[in-house]
């Protein structure tokens, strides 16, 4: 989907069908080098991608509150700090606080 209102990326998610992986949900003992096959179980998939990336000084309560529920919320904060993601909300954290966690690593 593109068009969205405020700074959400185009590719702020990659569907499972564009992964190659429709249906299939974890793969057996690490098979699936995709380091964005976690996306599959993601929650915020299936919710408003506006939550996630607000825009400057907009609230991220509604974002994070759906993170403490995602099953996958560790792959992805490990993903956005590998990563450096910039924008938006990634597993639970925002980029503040990522840039906070990483200095004290
Ligand atoms: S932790 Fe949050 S941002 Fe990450 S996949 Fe889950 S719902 Fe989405």
């Amino acid at each position: 989907m593109t068009g969205y209102r405020s700074g959400v990326p185009d590719n702020w998610f990659v569907d499972p069908v564009q992964l190659g992986v429709p249906g299939v949900r974890r793969p057996v003992e690490g098979v699936d080098d995709n380091p964005l096959s976690w996306q599959t179980d993601a929650l915020c998939a299936q919710t408003d991608p506006e939550a996630f990336f607000p825009e400057k000084g907009g609230s991220t309560r509604d974002a994070k509150r759906i993170c403490t529920t995602c099953d996958v919320k560790g792959e992805c904060l490990e993903y956005a700090l590998q990563n450096d993601e910039r924008f938006g909300i990634w597993g639970g954290l925002s980029e503040r606080e990522r840039r906070k966690l990483k200095r004290r690593a």
